[in-house]
């Protein structure tokens, strides 16, 4: 300790929002560089360097083969899937000296099919499947917490390659079973996760969320086995409903209820119902987005849902990618003066305010949620401040340009596939395993000679797995309120040992203890400070190892106490004989 290069802080930093964020910096395991750029000190990169390890070997044992390629690439290669725009803001570009375009990589999709292009072109050559462990860059919108979500971060990324669907769907299912034991190595609970919607085949992607709170993802599980990340919940459409008793369609003033919450006191009082109270679930919400294409133009879409149900951001986010969501701004409204703000309907055919397609495609983008269908009733907007409309009923007096399911999901709702009430719970995305299919390969050209003799496109699947955001996903899980609290197989030191006291017999003991556990093969952190024995135990639990000895006062009596920093069991143990015991704990 009198040499590592290390200084740990008794401060949190002003940035840290989760307990994993906190620790690593004040523990002296990573410097921020900058917003989502990290530096790794010595304690760091001994826990980076084993997780990396750990998917290593993991990854070797299942025959995929390492390789590495730059992080800074040239731009035509994005160019021809188009991702050079789609990838949007966030995307590093840069140009060199001579104005030549170039990219730093955030993921490497056309890189992996172009090389085995290159060297490849026989069905004898295939299956293969390449990975690497390199660092990514993402201009992230919103970097936050730390190692786990950086704008630099390491990644495992993998490719397979395959002449048929049935070859993708072996190397997708020795992917899924290999990050299993990634996972389970790393000692993270996690859950797998459906990242499409049914629509695009059921294992067609999935992610593997680490539970916890902090987590950015939330996911949905139901009793009878579906899991999925919301992102791809998709709710089957309600059935259609007979309208035929629905009176015609009539506008009242109602003024000051531009808020669903209003809008239903005020009909209640104005309007009752005679049957029962008008509930939010009532009145047909009307929300306008402003999506920002890859190209830089602005496209506006109205969703309209039940007035008791919000729109998800992360949802719409992902449904309308490569596109970004912004807010419809004051300035928005005044450039669309169809939309009245707060009183936002369907247009009627032939008017032109309200939102709503014509046939020409002129006006604003209508989707609506799965449950606004053919016969459904509805109190909304009429497109007049201080208006609504009552009796509006779907299919009879408005349509919608398409159906758009960016609902939130509520606790208890049917899981889509039949299997009961959803359950929903937070994780932190750790790896997602996805069959891309031809896509990389058709746009650049990937061909091999089937048994026949004749071209076929490869099919391709993309893997990645998260190895500094797993870092701090295991901080995070295994943290308490005094710091850092590592499992065995990942601390960067197995045993620290602290000497405390001026007498040099406690020094020199300690000393000899690091010696023969090193020797050993017992990696030790010996402190050796000329520091208070108060200040040298809080940073012993500040920094994590999972077992500790001091060597104090009782040595005289022939005594160390050794402790377990995740229990907090501390125990007397005859001075003579830790060494064997230490060892036969560690390299049983
Ligand atoms: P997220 O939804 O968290 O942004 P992603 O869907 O963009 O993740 P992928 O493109 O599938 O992620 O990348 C593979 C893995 O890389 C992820 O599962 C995650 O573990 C890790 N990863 C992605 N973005 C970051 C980041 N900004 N910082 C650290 N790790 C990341
Ligand atoms: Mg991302």
């Amino acid at each position: 300790m009198s040499e590592l290069f290390v200084r740990t802080l008794r401060e949190d930093p002003a940035d840290a929002e989760v307990p994993s964020h906190r620790w690593l910096v004040r523990a002296g395991y990573v410097r921020r560089v900058a917003p989502g750029i990290y530096s790794w000190l010595p304690l760091g990169l001994r826990v980076l360097q084993k997780v990396e390890q750990i998917v290593r070997e993991e990854m070797n044992a299942m025959g995929a083969q390492e390789v590495r390629f730059p992080a800074l690439l040239p731009r035509d290669p994005y160019e021809a899937t188009n991702r050079w725009t789609e990838y949007g803001p966030n995307l590093f570009r840069l140009a060199d000296r001579k104005g030549t375009d170039l990219l730093l990589g955030p993921t490497h999709e056309e890189m992996f099919t172009l090389m085995v292009k290159d060297l490849y072109s026989s069905y004898k050559d295939l299956p293969l499947s390449l990975y690497q462990i390199q660092t990514k860059y993402r201009d992230e919108a919103r970097p936050r917490a730390g190692l786990l979500r950086g704008r630099e971060f390491v990644m495992k990324d993998s490719y397979s390659f395959d002449i048929d669907d049935a070859g993708l769907q072996a190397s997708y299912d020795a992917h899924r079973a290999t990050y299993q034991r990634i996972f389970e190595r790393l000692g993270l609970e996690y859950v797998i996760v459906s990242a499409t919607s049914g629509a695009m085949g059921g294992s067609a992607s999935e992610e593997f969320l680490a539970l916890a709170e902090i987590g950015e993802d939330t996911f949905v599980r139901s009793p009878g086995g579906y899991a999925a990340n919301v992102e791809a919940v998709q709710r089957p459409l309600a059935p259609a409903q007979d309208a035929a008793g629905v009176p015609a369609a009539h506008v009242e003033d109602t003024p000051d209820s531009p808020t669903i919450e209003s809008l239903v006191a005020l009909s209640n009082e104005r309007f009752p119902r005679s049957d029962r109270a008008w509930e939010a679930s009532d009145t047909l919400k009307n929300v306008v987005f402003m999506l920002v294409n890859p190209d830089g133009s602005r496209t506006p879409l109205a969703i309209g849902l039940p007035g008791d149900r919000e729109v998800d951001m992360k949802r719409l986010e992902a449904a309308v990618a490569p596109a970004e969501v912004e807010p419809f701004g004051e300035a928005d409204f005044e450039r669309y003066p169809s939309l009245v703000k707060g009183y936002i309907g369907p247009r009627r055919p032939g008017s032109d305010v309200g939102v709503g397609l014509d046939a020409g495609g002129h006006g604003v983008r209508y989707l609506t949620d799965p449950l606004v269908v053919e016969g459904t009733r509805w109190i909304t907007g009429a497109n007049q401040a201080g208006h609504h409309v009552y009796d509006l009923v779907c299919g009879r007096d408005f349509a919608s340009d398409g159906v758009l399911d960016v609902a939130a999901i509520r606790e208890g709702d049917p899981a889509p596939d039949g299997s009961g009430p959803l359950g929903l719970a937070r994780g932190i995305e750790m790896g997602h395993i996805f069959q891309l299919g031809r896509k990389y390969a058709e746009a650049l050209g990937l061909k091999v000679l089937d048994p026949n003799g004749k071209l076929v496109t490869v099919t391709m699947g993309s893997y990645g797995v998260g190895v500094s955001r797993a870092v701090a996903a295991v901080a995070e899980a295994s943290c308490d309120d005094k710091g850092l609290c590592w499992p065995r197989n990942l601390a960067p030191f197995d045993v620290h040992i602290i000497a405390t006291g001026k007498e040099q017999a406690a020094a020199d003991f300690a000393a000899g203890l690091a010696a023969t556990l090193d020797a050993a093969g017992i990696a030790v952190l010996l402190d050796d400070r000329k520091a208070s024995p108060g200040v040298k135990f809080t940073d012993a639990e500040l920094l994590g190892m999972p077992t500790s000895v001091v060597v104090g006062r009782t040595l005289a009596q022939g005594f160390v106490e050794v402790r377990d920093r995740a229990s907090g069991d501390k125990s007397e143990v005859a001075a003579d004989a830790v060494a064997e015991q230490l060892i036969a704990l560690l390299r049983p």
